[in-house]
């Protein structure tokens, strides 16, 4: 399974124009980051999570031409609205592409983007929604999921085998951090140092990851305060921030 950290940012993206940095070193072309998603190919399968803002360019960066399902994690804007541009891989590869969600999100998105999913006028549909299980397959590749906490809404974390995926992450229900137990890899979102009401800061983050002990840990969702450099320096040498274009393979 290859891992592929398409965009690494938070909603804002980072830098920003109005220079709101935490000293970020703007030479390091890792603090540049575009708004958060991963791509998983697995059993010649690529499975999309999230179609952020950013994502023609960031399929454009990996030449991919092809996306066999999309998932999401919630409704947020930063993690959603780059859905039209999933049209060109629909014509390219002349096929509807499922979009799995969970059901509270489904018919904000069936409104909002009604001719992809319906057809409008002379537009057919693109795409279609498949309800969300808690475990499901897409041609062979095993998936399992499960809502975290992100503030006032939910996020679903996405577990494929020893790898997940959990970004906007505030806290976790009941006992369900224990599914994460024996990781290779966990992708988690890490907004910024403090805590923020819908997101966990460093050190909430850290105990997570101290309790799981997943091999690797790699950040995700970062804001333009967070350096890359120093905020590697300051962690154990498997937990290390992400950054846009960085490839996994596990
Ligand atoms: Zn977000
Ligand atoms: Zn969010």
């Amino acid at each position: 399974m290859k891992i592929t950290i398409l965009g690494c940012g938070g909603s804002f993206g980072s830098p920003l124009a109005w220079n709101r940095h935490g000293n970020i070193d703007l030479n390091n072309k890792r603090n540049f980051r575009t708004r958060s998603s991963v791509l998983i190919e697995d059993n010649n399968n690529n499975i999309l999570i999230d179609t952020s803002p950013d994502l023609r360019q960031q399929l454009y960066n990996i030449q991919c031409t092809n996306i066999d399902a999309v998932l999401y994690t919630h409704e947020h804007s930063d993690h959603t609205s780059g859905l039209p541009d999933m049209r060109a891989m629909s014509l390219i590869n002349q096929k509807i592409i499922p979009a799995f969600m969970p059901k509270e999100m489904k018919s904000k998105m069936e409104i909002f983007y009604k001719y992809i999913f319906k057809g409008e006028k002379d537009y057919l549909p693109f795409m279609k929604i498949e309800n969300l299980e808690n475990n499901f397959s897409i041609n062979g590749t095993n998936i399992e999921t499960f809502k975290h906490n992100h503030g006032s809404i939910d996020v679903q974390t996405y577990k494929f085998g020893k790898f997940a995926y959990s970004t906007d992450l505030k806290k976790f229900y009941n006992e369900d951090i224990d599914k994460l137990k024996n990781l290779d890899l966990w992708i988690v979102g890490l907004l910024r140092e403090d805590p923020h009401p819908a997101h966990a800061g460093f050190e909430q983050v850290m105990e997570f990851i101290n309790y799981i002990k997943p091999k690797k840990t790699v950040f995700t969702h970062m804001t333009a305060l967070l350096d890359e450099k120093k905020l590697k320096d300051k962690c154990p040498p498997n937990v290390v921030p992400g950054y846009d274009g960085m490839t996994i393979n596990i």
